[in-house]
């Protein structure tokens, strides 16, 4: 799909959900924006998907190397922990959300002290605030509620191509339960968080089949007004809990049809 004369990839998509006893999963959403002469990365990831990050920019003929930006939207371990792989991207973040991890004591449950101090080093490091143009027809909104900082990333269509725009939204609008319900799981003010979804409802409804990408879910287009995913998640756990390496066990995560 193209949207304002870059192809997007979604080369690790998000799942929406938590486990019992282990903490978050932390399955976040990794897109790929090419165009306009830039390979951008939006988000990067956890830590236990560096491999297929970068099976899956191999598969598209991208080398790590060839990434020219990196686009965070918050500075979660999930999100953010990756900038590491890519040795010439350029790196924008929001100003508000550097500053504030910056200014967490160690032990934060969520955010890499190590990896958000190293970062704020970063030579072709850029800080953004509302409305900054980030990349060439890309601008970066504030959508705080998640964290406080958090930024999303709006690529306008153009008419010649068959989609809307593409609102790259990531945890500000983690699951299609929070663009229902203008409510998050985690928020540190309940109010910003429904006036940041109420945000992304106004630039959603702008232009029809305008795909949204949330960070821990399918990317989903509105049909008849209602949020609706495209395609299933596709995951699963393998338990290895036989007497041979070969004994294992499938989990399927994918949920209910429709679900
Ligand atoms: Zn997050």
């Amino acid at each position: 799909m193209h949207f304002g004369g870059y192809r997007l990839d979604i080369l690790v998509q998000g799942y929406p959900g938590k486990t019992r006893r282990h903490g978050g999963l932390g399955w976040s959403t990794v897109a790929l924006l090419r165009g306009h002469g830039r390979v951008a990365i939006v988000d990067t990831g956890g830590f236990s998907m560096r491999r297929i990050i970068v099976e899956a920019l191999q598969h598209l003929d991208v080398q790590p190397g060839d990434v020219t930006d990196l686009l965070l939207t918050h500075l979660h371990y999930d999100h953010m922990i990756n900038w590491t792989l890519f040795p010439n991207a350029r790196i924008t973040v929001g100003q508000t959300e550097l500053g504030w991890a910056l200014g967490l004591p160690m032990g934060d449950p969520i955010v890499p002290e190590f990896y958000v101090r190293e970062l704020a080093l970063h030579p072709k490091l850029s800080t953004v605030g509302d409305g900054a143009e980030v990349l060439p027809g890309i601008t970066a909104y504030l959508v705080p509620g998640h964290t406080p900082g958090h930024l999303m990333f709006l690529v306008p269509g153009r008419d010649d191509e068959t989609h809307g725009d593409l609102l790259l939204v990531q945890d500000a609008a983690k699951y299609r339960a929070e663009l229902l319900l203008r409510a998050a799981d985690m928020t540190f003010d309940a109010a910003i968080t429904a006036a940041s979804i109420e945000r992304i409802w106004g630039f959603w409804r702008r232009r029809p089949g305008s795909l949204l990408v949330p960070g821990h879910d399918q990317p989903m287009v509105l049909q008849d007004g209602v949020p609706t995913r495209l395609g299933r998640a596709d995951a699963a756990i393998i338990a290895i809990m036989g007497e041979t390496l070969t004994d294992r066990t499938e989990f399927d995560l994918a949920g209910p049809p429709g679900g």
